[in-house]
């Protein structure tokens, strides 16, 4: 096989490498090179590469049933909806394909509620470097400017207020009388990793009730026992009116889910909304056989346990490096950011440390191992950072200096 990029839209700005195959943390590329996985497809496979039990129910599921249409009653998808509600406190279900998608609907489902109470233009309000994804609704909603751009007109119906500052969330309530929804991460992922703090949750949760509108959480990237608990609004004990799911629910099988309690539970009469593929017997049996697993396995519990590790190896190997300003994250979600550009540390991770990791916002290093991460690989992840972040290029000194000091392994 000779491929090449030639034929594929230029999306995206791809590593010269691609994996042949993995087994948890760990992946091999064409060439039979190993590697460390600390950022598991971005979120997805946080039970691992080739999970055996996740294979084996793909592999019987298919040589069953792939597909047939939500015009008729789907039993694994009945299944993953009581399951996800009685593990959320929700209580009613929409599943979908992507994040993107899941986003798409709570949006939908915002604007059904504000037009239920009379709102002619309803408003959502959204934070500044938020991130919700691709489509024209979802990058509306987000927060980044340069991802904006070339893509006007974008939906109005947004209102935009600073991350983690419930007194911006205030004022928006009095100048604005047409908001209906808030649309929030319990952790910025793509903004650089910036956990809300429990104040700022309980408060968005009360302020919520007192003006009637919908508390929509985006637990896309930090739900499914990331941050140490199932669900990263739980660390405030608050439950939303609407959450958003994809990426690790499926641990790489495309799936996401829009859960919903209350008035928002109700607002979808048949035919306002679908998928094709949405909910199919495949991806929620899938999706059930993760939850099994985490649940099985502790995986939120050792996320908790884990990230710790993670977050105090990397302050101390970090402590006096003169380009790291702050060390971040919650659970498995870990941010390193830099005083300047660091976006080539991700190719350099690859060929110099055999890493993997995301570097987001530009400036800063993200970390998202998969949960079943044993002691010794987080570990291995903070020794490898550590290690990109001493050499040459970060510190000044030059290159062969470094690869001297550096202990062999
Ligand atoms: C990844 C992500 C999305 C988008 O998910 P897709 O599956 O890529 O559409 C939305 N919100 C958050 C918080 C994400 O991390």
């Amino acid at each position: 096989m000779n491929a090449n990029t030639s034929h594929l839209m230029r999306a995206y700005a791809r590593q010269p490498v691609s994996f042949a195959r993995g087994r948890g943390a760990r992946l091999w590329d064409n060439q039979g090179q190993e590697y460390l996985d600390a950022i598991a497809g971005v979120a997805v496979t946080s039970l691992g590469h080739a999970h055996p039990e996740i294979a084996s129910v793909i592999a019987e599921q298919a040589g069953m049933l792939l597909h047939t249409s939500n015009v008729f009653r789907i039993d694994w998808q009945e299944r993953l909806g009581e399951r996800l509600c009685r593990l959320t406190g929700m209580q009613k279900s929409f599943f979908c394909n992507s994040g993107a998608e899941a986003n798409e609907t709570a949006l939908k489902l915002a604007r059904l509620h504000g037009h239920r109470h009379q709102v002619a233009e309803p408003k959502i309000l959204v934070m500044e470097n938020g991130f919700h994804g691709r489509t024209i609704a979802t990058l509306s909603a987000s927060g980044n400017r340069s991802k904006q751009q070339g893509f006007e007109p974008l939906l109005p119906g947004f209102l935009r207020v600073p991350y983690n500052d419930i007194g911006a969330v205030r004022e928006a309530a009095e100048q604005s009388p047409d908001i209906v929804a808030v649309l929030v991460e319990p952790v910025q992922g793509e903004g650089g990793i910036h956990v809300a703090s429990i104040d700022y949750l309980r408060e968005l949760r009360r302020l919520c009730d007192e003006q009637g509108w919908l508390l929509m959480l985006d637990e896309i990237q930090a739900g499914m026992g990331r941050t140490g608990a199932w669900f990263g609004h739980q660390h405030a004990g608050i439950t939303p009116d609407v959450m958003t799911l994809a990426k690790a629910l499926g641990n790489g099988f495309p799936i996401g889910a829009c859960l919903a309690r209350g008035a928002a539970a109700d607002l979808f009469a048949p035919g306002q909304h679908g998928s094709t593929f949405g909910g199919n017997p495949l991806a929620c049996r899938v999706a059930c056989t993760v939850l099994d697993i985490m649940a099985r396995d502790k995986l939120p519990e050792r996320a908790a346990v884990s990230g710790a590790r993670l977050l105090t190896g990397l302050q101390k190997a970090l402590a006096d490096h003169p380009h790291v300003t702050a060390i971040r994250g919650q659970g498995l979600m870990a941010g390193i950011e830099l005083n300047r550009q660091c976006k080539e540390l991700v190719g350099r991770a690859l060929t110099e440390q055999r890493l993997l990791i995301t570097v987001t916002r530009d400036t800063v290093i993200r970390l998202l191992p998969p949960l079943i991460c044993d002691e010794m690989q987080i570990d291995d992840i903070v020794l490898r950072v550590a290690r990109l972040l001493s050499s040459g290029a970060m510190t000044g000194v030059s290159g062969a200096a470094v690869a001297e000091r550096e202990p062999k392994t």
